[in-house]
């Protein structure tokens, strides 16, 4: 039998049970907790305990939902939950830092139109958080589309190790109890509304800055001029000092750099201009600071 087939838990009465919990058999009168079509105990010699679908049928869904109905309980049952620091691109320094917040009322697998986020949860601010458990696939583009839009704030939980685990429901609710309520470090921000609202203002007020194109023989140089970190400084004919700053040596790896725009209408791309916030500084102190 193939690992995706077993089913790690299963629904009774309004909760899960481990497989170790309940008789062997038919007679654990569970059901799968996406399907609800009966499961099986399976409590054989050879292979580790589990349960399956008692009928054939194409269900997949069985252990993602489990693991959202136990995370369901472990935040109802945990009371606060951690938050990841928001970043921005490039930036070293976290926008927000780690945030720990009471949790109110949780809702599992609710509908939006075609959308259903694995888990929503009310914080003590008042603000909506929705949460994404990855277990056998990260959240697709779509979904993380469906918050952008909405400008609902939503985070990823890396849970994707879980299923390797036996279907024992106190030790996947221990984990899940580390992993969502005080772990940051397998968590991820799929969209911030603050560090969204952010990074608009500085696309808005950042320079964009035309990008000099200078080929010698083989090689190509790509300068920009005023750089407001005076990574180089030459001389012009007239003996004034300007700073300027090398492309592929400087901006690259510079955290003020926002984009990148090239020029496509030749045969080649070749770079044009760039988005540069490094007059903005004081922006991000202050986002920092109002926090
Ligand atoms: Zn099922």
């Amino acid at each position: 039998m193939k690992d995706e087939h077993k089913v790690l838990l299963g629904w009774r009465d309004g909760r899960l049970y481990g497989v170790d919990e309940v008789p062997s058999g038919l007679a654990c009168h569970c059901l799968c907790p996406a399907c609800k079509s009966p499961l099986i105990a399976r409590k054989g010699q050879k292979v580790r305990h589990h349960f399956s679908h008692h009928r054939k049928n194409n269900c997949a869904w069985a252990n993602e939902t489990a693991l959202h109905l136990l995370a369901k309980a472990v935040l109802e049952q945990g009371h606060v939950i951690k938050t990841p620091a928001v970043r921005i691109p490039r930036y070293p320094e976290a926008l927000y830092p780690i945030r720990v917040y009471d949790i109110g009322r949780v809702w599992c697998e609710r509908r939006y139109g075609r959308e259903r986020p694995d888990l929503a949860v009310i914080l003590s601010n008042g603000q909506w958080l929705n949460i994404e458990i990855a277990v056998t696939h990260f959240t697709p583009a779509k979904k993380v589309a469906f918050y952008r839009k909405r400008h609902w704030n939503a985070i990823e939980i890396d849970c994707s190790d879980l299923m390797d685990y036996p279907g024992n429901r106190e030790v996947l609710t221990r984990l899940l109890q580390q992993r969502l309520l005080q772990e940051t470090d397998r968590k991820k921000w799929l969209y911030h509304h603050g560090q969204a609202l952010f990074l608009r203002k500085l696309e808005q007020l950042a320079e964009r800055r035309k990008v000099r194109h200078y080929p010698w023989g083989k090689r190509h140089f790509y300068n920009i001029y005023g750089c407001p970190q005076h990574k180089r400084i030459r001389k012009t004919a007239m003996g004034k000092r300007v700073s300027y700053a090398s492309l592929t040596q400087d901006c690259w790896h510079c955290p003020y750099l926002l984009q990148q725009y090239v020029d496509r209408t030749g045969e080649q791309l070749v770079p044009d201009s760039i988005l540069c916030w490094g007059r903005l500084q004081y922006l991000f102190d202050q986002e920092q600071e109002g926090q």
